[in-house]
């Protein structure tokens, strides 16, 4: 290149352009030597400058030297250039020093966070406190001894005021070209690999000082390790398990579905969570929550799976102890009333699916009440414990048993065909009820009365089919218990009018609206009225005279009864007290009493006051009770025991309608029977009834019992029944009951009356 050439620019500012775009290296041949184009020239760094003139051969020398000094400058170049960009791929930084300067010189560091360092003192500013002095002493080392190589890690401060961690690597070596010791490294950044390590340790920690169970499994789903915590809860050891599946994860101990159930679930999501049964290694057995998760192959070389395992036996038996104590009776451990509503709501959801029949039985035990009372509440609960173990069996396991309290239970029957399905499920249940159970060394015997309705003819709304259920057990109860009825509109009707006469009773009894009328009772023997019978009425203000048909059985549902038995006979004695004033002293009064008042503890209390408070002689009050009274022969016959020592007579009213055990006749205090106006009636027409009279007659003569015909309306009747020798009569024909006026006047003339027709 020439430095004078024709056009704008001389060929220094020339050979700078062609440096700068294409590496060409420059020689000037000219005639220029001043000192000031010189100094230009030498700053395009030129590879030779020949002054004019000068030969061929000296421009062809400069020329190979240029050539060859051109090649090596290339390599050095390209040298450099690999090593930056190695440096670069590696994230690495260099640091150099030298052994007599405090000089450092750092390139900026690869993540960026350190400015590029020249100067020691600015260098050492940015390195945390705490690690200037081993950073200090790192250099010193190199320094100190040519040759050495060391690494040191320290923190540097950003700018920002946070921690990065760095390495340096170093080696000192003596530089011949400077003659000077040489100090140069690598940077590196490890704040990456010190949270990792940091993370890891952390890692490392909660792995051994976890409460549950943390197991790691290899690809093929084999144990590989497994934490402390883990071998404590599951009492394993690590040879048990080592290249095995773990014991409770198999598809043998989980069973096909689950264990594919499980191992899909991870697959799909990466993880699974739940509950199982577990065996521990002593074979106890646990309840465990898993979390199955899937380690990614990028983390280790294969992917691998992490399982956490936790106890949870003791929070499951609490769980259960408390769904068995809010869900189940604890008596007879069959669901409560909530359970069973909520079973009952769930069968009625399925029946209208399915369009199926469901039946609801309503079960009352008979007479519990009076269990619990005679024999105590222990002897209760084990009652309701036989009756309800007695149903279970023989129900369907489909079929739901629920106590809803008492002695009420609720059967639930599902998928019925048709009523008579139902029929026969409440038969099987009085049927298995009919056999005896052994309380308290006696033996009694159970019976139930069975409500029934059925979705979706009656309802299919829970809380109403159980009220049905409810009112036709109360109907099953009043057609004499130890039966079933099946729910009918009119007994909701007769429920309401069973509540509006219970009040209306009470208001009664206030208000003085009972009467008594007597009946007279004629004996063949002594040819003379010898007793009357007390019958109520009730003087209703707007209905007029009302029969005890009106007031009895409401007044038996409930305590009532007691009270209007009380006032009975208290207007009886009371009454029998006037007559004997009036002359008739060896008059007899019989008084009706309902099971329910034998049943009350007050009432041989009640009628010892009230005999001394009339000054009657005990034998002239006759109280009348019904055969449903000798059914639990144990249970009465402390109470007619009782009522005997006080010197009262008893008699059996209706007898032969009902269930007699005949042995309880001869144990228990007993003096008459009445023959039922039913047997009576047809005498001596029909041959049937003719034999039952006459065999209670004879029944009665052997076990010296007194015998009353109830119900005589004809002669016949009183030829029969004196031929075969009954002691009394009671009937229209002799007097209806009438108000107690007229009964001084009937003793008077009726015996003559009878004996005209020789009576
Ligand atoms: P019961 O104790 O068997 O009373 C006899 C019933 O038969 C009376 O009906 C009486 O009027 C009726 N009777 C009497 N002779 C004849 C007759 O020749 N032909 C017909 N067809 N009937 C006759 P009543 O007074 O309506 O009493 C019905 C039932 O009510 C009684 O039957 C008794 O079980 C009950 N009862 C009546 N008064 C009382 C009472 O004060 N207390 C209790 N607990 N029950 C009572
Ligand atoms: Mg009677
Ligand atoms: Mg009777």
């Amino acid at each position: 290149m020439d430095i004078h050439i024709q056009g704008d620019i001389d060929g220094v500012e020339a050979a700078t352009l062609l440096q700068k775009t294409h590496s060409i290296p420059v020689i000037y041949l000219t005639a220029y030597s001043e000192e000031k184009t010189l100094t230009r020239a030498s700053a395009t760094k030129p590879y030779g400058y020949l002054l004019k003139p000068f030969s061929d051969r000296e421009l062809h020398i400069i020329i190979q030297i240029s050539i060859e000094r051109y090649q090596s400058d290339i390599r050095l170049i390209k040298n450099e250039q690999h090593f930056r960009l190695a440096l670069e791929a590696a994230r690495l930084g260099t640091w150099e020093t030298t052994t007599d300067s405090h000089e450092i010189f750092m390139g900026k560091s690869p993540e960026g966070n350190l400015q590029p360092i020249s100067d020691w003192k600015s260098f050492f500013r940015t390195i945390n406190e705490s690690d200037r002095q081993k950073v200090s002493e790192f250099i010193a080392k190199l320094r100190g001894k040519k040759g050495s190589t060391a690494e040191i890690e320290f923190r540097v401060i950003s700018d920002a005021g946070k921690n990065y961690w760095y390495k340096l690597y170093g080696k000192s070596f003596k530089n011949r070209n400077a003659g000077k010791h040489q100090i140069i490294g690598v940077l590196q950044e490890t704040t990456e690999s010190h949270l990792a390590k940091d993370r890891l340790a952390q890692a490392a920690t909660v792995f051994e000082c976890a409460t549950e169970g943390i197991i790691i499994l290899n690809k093929d789903r084999q144990f590989s390790c497994a934490n402390n915590a883990f071998y404590e809860i599951t009492k394993f050891q690590p040879r048990n398990l080592r290249n095995k599946e773990l014991p409770f994860l198999t598809s043998r101990s989980l069973g096909e579905d689950s264990y594919s159930n499980i191992w899909q679930g991870i697959d799909k999501d990466g993880h699974w969570r739940g509950e199982i049964k577990a065996s521990k290694r002593n074979n106890e057995t646990m309840y465990a929550w898993l979390t199955i998760g899937f380690i990614p192959a990028a983390v280790s070389d294969e992917k691998q799976f992490v399982v956490m395992i936790s106890d949870i036996t003791a929070i499951r038996e609490t769980r259960e102890q408390l769904t068995q104590t809010a869900y189940y009776d604890s008596l007879t451990n069959l669901p409560n009333r909530m359970l069973t509503m909520d079973r009952l709501k769930q069968a009625l959801a399925k029946a209208s699916r399915d369009a199926s029949l469901l039946g609801v039985l309503f079960v009352d035990l008979d007479n519990f009440k009076r269990i619990n009372d005679t024999l105590g509440h222990r002897h209760g609960d084990s009652m309701l414990c036989f009756v309800s173990q007695r149903i279970l069996a023989v129900l369907r396991e489909s079929d739901t048993l629920g106590r809803l309290g008492g002695d009420e239970f609720i059967v639930i029957v599902t998928n019925v065909e048709s009523r008579d399905a139902l029929i026969k499920v409440a038969e099987k249940i009085l049927e298995c009820l009919s056999s005896p159970v052994v309380i308290s060394n006696m033996e009694v015997v159970p019976s139930c009365s069975i409500g029934i309705s059925v979705c979706p003819d009656h309802s299919n709304h829970p809380d109403d089919l159980l009220q049905m259920a409810d009112t036709a057990m109360y109907e099953a109860k009043n057609k004499g218990r130890n039966r079933y009825a099946f729910y009918h509109p009119t007994l909701t009707q007769q429920a309401v009018h069973y509540m509006t006469r219970e009040r209306e009773l009470h208001h009664a009894l206030m208000k003085n609206e009972f009467l008594l009328h007597y009946q007279p009772q004629y004996s063949l023997a002594q040819k003379k009225i010898t007793g009357v019978e007390a019958l109520i009425r009730w003087q209703h203000p707007v209905k007029g005279l009302l029969s005890p048909a009106e007031i009895i059985p409401v007044a038996e549902t409930s305590r009532l009864i007691v009270e209007i038995g009380n006032w009975i006979l208290t207007e009886a004695c009371r009454q029998l007290n006037q007559w004997r004033a009036e002359g008739l002293n060896d008059l007899r009064i019989a008084v009706n009493i309902s099971i329910r008042q034998l049943a009350d503890k007050h009432l041989q209390k009640f009628i010892a006051e009230l005999l001394q408070q009339y000054s009657l002689p005990a034998h002239l009050l006759e109280l009348e009770i019904t055969e449903s009274c000798l059914q639990d022969e144990l249970i009465y016959i402390t109470c007619l025991e009782k009522l005997e020592s006080l010197g009262i007579t008893i008699s059996i009213d209706d007898f032969g309608t009902g269930y007699s055990c005949l042995s309880s006749l001869k144990n228990l205090p007993i003096h008459r029977l009445k023959i039922d106006q039913s047997f009576v009636k047809n005498i001596p027409h029909d041959n049937n009834d003719c034999a039952i009279a006459a065999a209670i007659l004879a029944l009665a003569q052997k076990l010296n019992l007194q015998v009353t015909a109830e119900g005589i309306e004809t002669y016949d009747q009183i030829d029969f029944l004196n031929n075969l020798g009954c002691d009394e009569l009671q009937g229209y024909l002799l007097s209806k009951p009438v108000d107690p006026e007229q009964i001084p006047y009937l003793i008077k003339i009726l015996p003559d009356r009878l004996r005209a027709l020789k009576f």
